[in-house]
């Protein structure tokens, strides 16, 4: 299957869906405390995309049954919203995407709730900043895995982490996933060359242990082998005509982030 090139109307309309998930995301952000079920946060995504005109892409997907996945502690991703009750210390993450005019975005984030555990938050911040290396790295005219090795090579400056094998980033347009997909790991230099008009999601998923992984019984939720506890982030970016990088699904279009590592954001969608 060939990679989806996007024109610069069609990455003005994906912006607008990267909007809807940002705005899931602060809305999240903002409410989540100990006490709370992680069917109520699903349920401010859910308004959230209604009041924002979208659809969600998330809900009925391969018969996923929520509007986001909620993912606590040992679960990395691909949670199932229930009553489950959050505790003071646990570490939560969130996946969400929205749909607007067919096109998608999608975005992640992990959050420490409550009192939280300092090698916790380490770990967020290091698989945060892992992802913003690899948008970084996936500039015009570099190679696909380019993106894969600036992720783990960060990584694993950082200490020792587990990288999951199994789960990657992915092109994303009028389906969620598409080609290609994005290993968080291996070498540089493989791998098609990014041109203008492309949309990748990157989201690196590391845990404080293993990188083995197993799917519970709801054959969804994705734990990690040794009960180690997991951190995900994601957003969506897009290499625009003027053969600049722009994060869709980041308020700042990733400005002051990629501006840190170095990296322009483009202005075409400002
Ligand atoms: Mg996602
Ligand atoms: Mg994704």
């Amino acid at each position: 299957m060939a990679i989806q090139i996007k024109t610069l109307e069609q990455l003005k309309v994906m912006r607008r869906a990267g909007l809807v998930v940002a705005d899931i995301h602060q809305q999240i952000r903002s409410a989540i405390k100990p006490g709370m079920t992680t069917s109520a946060l699903d349920a401010i995504a859910a308004a959230c995309i209604k009041r924002n005109g979208a659809t969600p892409n998330f809900l009925n997907y391969h018969g996923f049954p929520a509007t986001i996945c909620v993912s606590v502690n040992e679960e990395i991703v691909h949670g199932i919203p229930s009553n489950r009750v959050i505790n003071d210390g646990d570490l939560v993450s969130i996946d969400c995407g929205a749909i607007v005019d067919g096109w998608h975005g999608d975005a992640a984030f992990s959050i420490g709730v409550g009192t939280v555990d300092p090698q916790d938050q380490k770990m967020m911040d290091v698989c945060e900043e892992s992802m913003w290396r690899g948008i970084a790295a996936g500039h015009l005219g570099a190679r696909l895995t380019d993106i894969s090795f600036a992720i783990e090579s960060y990584i694993d400056s950082q200490g020792k982490y587990g990288i999951l094998q199994e789960y990657g980033g992915h092109g994303i347009g009028t389906e969620m996933h598409q080609e290609p997909h994005v290993l968080n790991f291996g070498k540089r230099g493989n791998g098609p060359e990014l041109i203008v008009g492309m949309a990748l999601a990157i989201e690196p998923m590391i845990t404080r242990g293993t990188h083995k992984t197993k799917v519970l019984g709801d054959d969804w939720t994705v734990i990690s082998q040794d009960k180690s506890r997991g951190a995900h982030f994601e957003h969506t970016f897009a290499l625009l005509p003027d053969g600049k990088p722009f994060v869709l699904t980041a308020p700042d279009g990733g400005r002051e982030k990629l501006g840190e590592l170095g990296v322009a954001v483009s202005d075409q969608l400002a």
